[in-house]
């Protein structure tokens, strides 16, 4: 029997998604993780899958699920979407939040870059605000060790009250040591102390007023630190969430709007308005990140982070960012529309070669026009025509982006934009998704003219060729061939 909808509060995450246990037994094991981490490597290892989720708004924002199990367990995983934190800014973050939140999950594995663990740690505190049952899976571990980065993993553990697990998700040994605290934790031998994470003196007054009713009212369904806070933060996405996991009963309670009153008047009192309150909500993470840090990360080559921060201002300065980034995606655009020029005239004139001998053939075999007119015409024509004008940008457009993705540049480039995109109540990730569709648009109304729109004389005889008809889209010309069957 598998969990439903509503037995795991499903409206709460991403639309549809069903968690499909194997047996009533099976654990559920969320997988979250900054973008970038590992955190597809680690799901794949785990599951035998092939997963990939990208990080770029356009791509669906799901949770890919998979099994694996181990001597004492069964495990259903469920990848959640990479984010760097739960603030629920983004459909990645809402969605990897859901999950945590309201999807019962009998273990969170947060996975960590070991190259930046501190950044990293902000999800993790975020993670144990939200749920006990936590593990940290710090992978990455042959990179750090190659940057001279050394990590107190027993450090670490100790400050965050929850185990700390170092990996090379590429190495199946570490995911099965990985897997022994997960089953230690989920069979209760291990049992998680998270670290309560203490904010400003107004804030810790409003919580105090407001915690012990929203603990009462919640029935220990959530953890009412957290909620408390994110009620005081009106955090209206996951109001509306809380409505159909709590009951729209549990915000409208007498008590619990008294005490919300008189928390945000303390905050009033202190004069913090709710920006003030985000912003050091915020800044006691990540300065808690710092602490937890302190001393168990540690860079044994002197100035190896300072060229790295260079590198970083660089390509994310007024000065030197646009610049570089214009180049940069004007290369790949060249790169794509004019280099696949080449391999796509190579590719027609290859396809084409064998439609002429495929044309012979029919005649040979007296074929009827109409089943030639069919079968090479139409299905065969099209099909190579296609294939020859699509799949060479494809081919060189979607590994560039990869490599760029890979090499850590998009997040730069998404950063750099932001405040243009926000202007226009985007977010600067949507300049990928732009790229995206730039390139789909320079394909079809590309450099001739729209070959869907020419594509008629594909079908005819006899036709004159028109100006600038068949045109390729990426640079050569199909004009010369009309063709014609002989009676
Ligand atoms: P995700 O975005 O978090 O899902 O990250 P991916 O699983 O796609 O991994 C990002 C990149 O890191 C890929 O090129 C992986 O092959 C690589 N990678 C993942 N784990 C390790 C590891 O432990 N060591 C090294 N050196 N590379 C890794």
């Amino acid at each position: 029997m598998g969990l439903t909808n509503s037995s795991i509060g499903i409206r709460a995450i991403d639309s549809g998604l069903e968690i499909k246990k194997q047996t009533p037994d099976d654990k559920v094991i969320a997988l979250a993780g900054n973008p970038n981490v590992g955190k597809s490597t680690v799901f794949n290892g785990l599951t035998g899958m092939n997963q990939h989720t990208g990080n770029w708004p356009g791509k669906t924002v799901t949770n890919a699920q998979g099994f694996c199990s181990t001597k004492s367990h069964s495990y259903v995983l469920v990848d959640i979407p990479g984010t760097y934190s739960l603030m629920a800014h983004s459909a990645e973050e809402e969605v990897a939040r859901n999950f945590i939140c309201f999807g019962n999950p009998d273990a969170v594995v947060v996975v960590c870059d070991a190259t930046c663990l501190e950044r990293n740690l902000n999800l993790v505190l975020q993670t144990i605000e939200i749920s006990e049952k936590v593990i940290v899976c710090i992978n990455l571990m042959d990179e750090a060790k190659r940057k001279h980065i050394k990590i107190d993993l027993d450090t670490i553990s100790q400050r965050l009250g929850v185990p700390v697990v170092g990996a090379v998700a590429r190495k199946k040994k570490s995911l099965s040591d990985l897997m022994d605290v997960v089953d230690k934790v989920t069979d209760g031998s291990i049992k998680p102390t998270p670290l309560s994470l203490r904010y400003q003196k107004e804030i810790e007054e409003a919580i105090a007023v407001l915690e012990p009713v929203v603990n009462k009212k919640a029935g220990g369904k959530l953890n009412s630190r957290w909620l408390s806070i994110k009620l005081l933060d009106q955090d209206q996405s996951l109001i509306k969430e809380i409505d159909s996991y709590l009951g729209a009963d549990f915000l409208r309670d007498g008590d619990l709007t008294e005490a919300l009153d008189a928390a945000k008047a303390i905050l009033a009192k202190y004069q913090l308005t709710l920006d003030q309150f985000k912003d050091k909500i915020v800044s006691s993470i990540v300065a808690e990140a710092e602490k937890v840090c302190l001393g168990a990360v540690t860079h044994e080559k002197e100035g190896y982070h300072a060229s790295d921060r260079k590198i970083d201002k660089i390509l994310t300065s007024k000065l030197t960012g646009y610049p570089i980034m214009l180049a940069l995606l004007a290369l790949v655009f060249w790169l794509t529309i004019t280099g696949a020029n080449y391999p796509s005239q190579a590719l027609a004139d290859g396809l084409f070669w064998v439609q002429d001998r495929l044309t012979e053939l029919f005649q040979y075999m007296n074929a009827p026009d109409w089943l030639h007119g069919i079968l090479i015409l139409g299905v065969y024509r099209v099909l190579a025509w296609v294939v020859s004008v699509m799949l060479p940008p494809m081919a060189i457009f979607f590994p560039l982006f990869t490599l760029l993705e890979d090499a850590g540049y998009l997040p730069r480039v998404a950063y750099n934009l932001d405040k243009s995109f926000k202007r226009c109540c985007a977010c600067g990730k949507q300049a990928l998704t732009m790229c995206m569709g730039y390139t789909i648009l320079q394909l079809n109304f590309g450099v001739e003219g729209n070959p869907c729109m020419t594509s008629s004389y594909f079908y005819k005889d006899n036709l004159p060729p028109p100006k600038k008809a068949h045109a390729f889209p990426i640079g050569f010309s199909l004009s010369d061939r009309t063709y014609k069957i002989s009676p």
